[in-house]
């Protein structure tokens, strides 16, 4: 597996929080150092490890672990933190296009274009190639015979002297193709020479994508190479080739997020087919052994709801009840979905209703949310303004009757009327949670 060690030394630091009895800030403290010592390992710079770890420090404060446990809570702020700097992923859009390859020689760039032939391929799209490198004849050699293995079609020519008049003669050769790759000439080093030719050829080109592909054993070094390309170039995204053998794959990772490049693809392996479409999500999810991360992630979303619900609730109990409360009560029973619980909410609510009853309350009800789309603040605030004309300038905005105006103020009454009723807090906590709106 990509990054085993960091991998590895995560997953034990989760286990050992997940078993923890309780999750005090002596286990957080461990934990962080646990986490900064994996990070640093895979040559995550110090800045920002001690960034991610300070703000699980805060956060394991501030926050309190809703809809989880406090083990689960501090996983998933180790997930949402490391996510934040291990690079961002983008999908490379399977669309007519000609991509550009850039590099520093021996990071795989070569490779990786045939690579990304060969993905897009297999997507269905016509493919041809340029090797546009004019100082290296072995360099057009090589990816011949990776353009034959693939049977993809490649442009060059041993006698070009210029890389632009190579790639301008092999953009028109290619022209019947939907993806046109061009794989540029690299050198030993950053130079100034390098930059001017790849600018040139930008220029000419006009490529969508313009990608940089950075070996991923040189970690944080990766920042420099991506920065110097972004200013030459404005780069749309990076590859990371040799993620499979490189221990400091987080390094670059980080280093090039930090530049702002989306992460496209990551090589795995100096085969082929050995090249991975970057997501972010799913590569910690798999870093952290967590299959069911999505789960985790899904109760947080639903713990934000709650909390709305419940800030809804506390509006309520507090005795304000005007038609925004009344709203924001329809708007968030109508999100459950269910038929049941809008029924139980219902001033009604011991009526049985049969099918045909129960969507003609729910249309009911989302008309009522259009009809108060229509009305003004003012009118939210303080509803006994709403009478005569009021309630035809309303009904007209909204494309209703006034007779639904007038249903709608009338269920708020009641509703208004229901709330009133309940004298304490523990028959109000019961009756909102009845409606869904507290658990
Ligand atoms: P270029 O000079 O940038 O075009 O680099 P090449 O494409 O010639 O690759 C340099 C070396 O890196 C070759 O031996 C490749 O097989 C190897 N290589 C490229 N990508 C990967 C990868 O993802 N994993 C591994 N292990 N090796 C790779």
């Amino acid at each position: 597996m990509v990054l085993e060690n960091l991998g590895s030394s995560l997953r034990s630091t989760i286990k050992k929080v997940l078993n923890a009895p309780y999750v005090d800030g002596k286990v957080i403290k461990e934990v962080c150092i646990d986490v900064q010592r994996a990070l640093l390992q895979a040559d995550i710079n110090v800045k920002q490890v001690l960034e991610l770890t300070k703000e699980v420090e805060r956060r394991s404060l501030t926050e309190k672990p809703a809809g989880m446990g406090s083990g689960e809570h501090v996983v998933r702020m180790l997930y949402e933190e490391l996510s934040k700097i291990l690079g961002k992923g983008r999908t490379l859009e399977l669309k007519k296009q000609k991509i550009l390859l850039l590099g520093i020689y021996g990071q795989g760039k070569t490779t990786t274009c045939a690579k990304i032939a060969r993905f897009l391929q297999k997507k269905g799209l016509k493919v041809g190639m340029i090797a546009a490198d004019v100082h290296r004849p072995a360099a057009y050699d090589q990816l011949k015979q990776l353009g034959e293995q693939i049977n993809v079609k490649v442009f060059g020519g041993y006698d070009y002297k210029d890389a632009v008049h190579l790639v301008k003669d092999g953009i028109k050769e290619l022209s019947d193709r939907d993806v046109v790759l061009i794989d540029t000439a690299g050198r030993h080093k950053l130079d100034h020479e390098l930059m001017k030719e790849m600018k040139r050829i930008d220029r000419i080109a006009k490529p969508e994508e313009k990608l940089l592909i950075v070996d991923a054993t040189i970690g944080q070094q990766a920042r420099e190479q991506a920065r110097a390309f972004n200013d030459a170039v404005a780069l749309t995204g990076v590859v990371l080739t040799k993620m499979d053998g490189s221990a400091k794959g987080g390094g670059a990772l980080s280093a090039v997020s930090e530049v702002g490049s989306p992460i496209l693809f990551i090589g795995t392996g100096e085969k082929i087919e050995e090249l991975e479409q970057f997501d972010n999500e799913r590569f910690i999810s798999r870093l952290l052994g967590m299959g069911d991360l999505q789960t985790l992630l899904e109760k947080a979303k639903e713990s934000l709801d709650e909390k709305k619900s419940e800030e809804l609730a506390r509006r309520v109990m507090s005795g304000k009840f005007t038609l925004k409360e009344f709203y924001d009560e329809i708007e968030s029973i109508s999100k459950m979905g269910t038929m049941d619980k809008i029924v139980s909410m219902l001033p009604t609510q011991n009526v049985k209703m049969d099918k045909d009853k129960m969507e003609e309350s729910q249309a009911m009800f989302s008309r009522f949310g259009v009809i108060m789309d229509s009305m003004t603040d003012q009118e939210m605030e303080n509803p006994s303004l709403i009478k005569g004309t009021r309630i035809q300038r309303i009904a007209m905005g909204s494309g209703v009757e006034t007779r639904d105006v007038r249903q709608l103020l009338k269920y708020y009454n009641m509703s208004k009327n229901m709330m009133k009723g309940l004298k304490n807090r523990k028959t109000m906590r019961r009756l909102m949670s009845k409606m869904g709106m507290v658990t």
